[in-house]
């Protein structure tokens, strides 16, 4: 990160479009507000679903995109042939750890389980004091609420201490999130992520 603010952030999101159209359009907006704030987005890489859309909204915005996909992904989840630059990976793990390496905080979108993966993986990370960096879920229509409850019964039921809720931050509306990762990123104590 700069010290002058962030340069970029890795959004996790769905691969398909969702049953709702306020799913591509919130992702659309938060796609705008990188372009506009001059953010780069680094994401999975494909020009399918919400993926797409996000992907596909920074580069009409005239902002960097840079994809990063599993060699044998880039058929199945169609690789996006137009982002600033993708890096075509040997596998799942490396895909996660250079999203990671290159990002300044990670956003949270509506997606399947992969993106389900992705955002606990990096929630793990931090749980365990391999990195301090913003993890923000983005809560359009509710949809992450359950996992809020989920999560909450964790503590509740005593598998987690409650520090554990802190460890991301859940908003509604893609200024929300933008704006917490700005200001977590800057309040972040720096953490060894060699270990990762
Ligand atoms: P989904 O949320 O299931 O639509 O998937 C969104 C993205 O997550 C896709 O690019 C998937 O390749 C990716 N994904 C699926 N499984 C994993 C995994 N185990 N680790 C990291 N990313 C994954």
């Amino acid at each position: 990160m700069s010290k002058t603010g962030i340069q970029s952030v890795c959004v996790f999101c769905g691969a398909s479009p969702g049953n709702d159209p306020c799913y591509e359009r919130e992702a659309r907006d938060l796609g705008a507000l990188l372009a506009a704030q001059n953010v780069s987005l680094v994401f999975g890489g494909g020009n399918a679903g919400i993926m797409g859309a996000i992907a596909n909204t920074v580069l009409a915005g005239g902002g960097e995109v840079i994809g990063v996909i599993p060699d044998y992904l880039v058929e199945r989840e169609h690789a996006h042939k137009e982002v600033t630059r993708l890096d075509v990976v040997g596998s799942m793990h490396e895909r996660k750890r250079r999203m990671f390496e290159l990002s300044d905080g990670f956003i949270a979108l509506p997606g399947g389980v992969g993106t389900l993966e992705e955002t606990f993986e990096v929630i793990t990370w931090k749980q365990l004091g391999m990195h301090a960096k913003p993890i923000i879920i983005l809560n359009t229509n509710g949809y992450w609420s359950k996992l809020k409850e989920l999560v909450a019964a964790t503590v509740e039921c005593e598998f987690a201490a409650p520090p554990t809720l802190d460890l991301y931050t859940m908003v509604d509306s893609p200024e929300e999130a933008l704006a917490a990762v700005r200001e977590q990123a800057t309040t972040a104590v720096p953490s060894d992520s060699g270990r990762l």
